[in-house]
């Protein structure tokens, strides 16, 4: 399908009465992100399903690692034919039944066939689709260290840590400013572990979005005149087990999974 030309085409579509439900100051803010490839039209509450429906697919501007991440996937998904899931079963921390893996996501378990489809009982969010078959495809026999580095001390992650400070940390941080609930819901809904606060932090929670790539959460709480921060933190041996980009995209995705719950309890 064609491309939108310009933002102007996309600010049409919307009903311009800049509610911030979207989490944008604007609708022309919105219509920006949509542009760029940040946000989808379906972010904002506000768009008839007639209207989403009918651009549905209609591509954007992204910018070139995120170009590159979908080629990669789409890679991933020709890779995966090649692979014993049987035998890779233990190297993945999963179980092999009737011909699938079953992997651990969040608490949720999700089946993994021979051609890289997915199934699974809750709604499968499309940023956890390439990342769950690249650690199919390329997760290594390492062993979780224990060790937490930050993203940026990742090999790759030197290439990517303003992009993902940009598009996941600062606006993860600004959920849980707004949000009280968004630890509770960590913990209730996605198995997240409260574990001893690391680096001074107040809250430390741990997830894991695969069985081999946990993340650790740290969260400060604004305190005398300084703001208040947050930093994601990955085991020292996440990119043995998984792809820079795909670990990029977990914690992108995990954010604005997190961005429509919080919109969900404001409605
Ligand atoms: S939610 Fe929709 S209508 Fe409201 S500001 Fe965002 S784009 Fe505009």
């Amino acid at each position: 399908m064609a491309q939108f030309n310009n933002l102007m085409e996309i600010f049409k579509l919307l009903d311009k009465s800049n509610c911030k439900k979207c989490n944008l100051p604007t609708c022309m803010a919105f219509a920006a992100a949509v542009f760029k490839g940040q946000k989808q039209l379906s972010d904002c509450p506000l768009l008839d399903s007639e209207i989403i429906k009918s651009h549905e697919g209609q591509s954007t501007h992204k910018n070139p690692l995120e170009q590159q991440a979908d080629e990669f996937g789409a890679n991933l998904k020709r890779k995966i034919s090649a692979i014993d899931l049987a035998s890779a079963a233990q190297r993945l921390c999963a179980q092999f039944e009737d011909n699938k893996l079953t992997i651990k996501c969040l608490g949720k378990k999700i089946g993994v066939d021979g051609q890289g489809n997915i199934t699974t009982d809750i709604h499968v969010h499309s940023w956890l689709t390439t990342p769950v078959i690249d650690y199919v495809v390329n997760s290594s026999e390492t062993p979780v260290s224990g060790q937490w580095v930050p993203f940026r001390e990742l090999e790759g992650g030197k290439t990517w840590y303003r992009l993902f400070g940009q598009m996941c940390e600062k606006p993860l941080k600004k959920v849980a400013d707004n949000y009280t609930g968004l630890f509770a819901d960590m913990l209730e809904l996605f198995n997240g572990k409260q574990v001893e606060n690391h680096y001074d932090s107040d809250i430390s929670l741990v997830l894991h979005p695969l069985p081999k790539v946990p993340l650790l959460i740290c969260y400060w709480h604004p305190e005398d005149g300084l703001e208040s921060d947050l930093t994601l933190f990955f085991d020292s041996t996440a990119e043995d087990n998984l792809s820079i980009e795909s670990i990029y995209t977990l914690g992108v995705g995990l954010t604005i999974m997190f961005e429509k719950i919080t919109l969900r309890h404001r409605q």
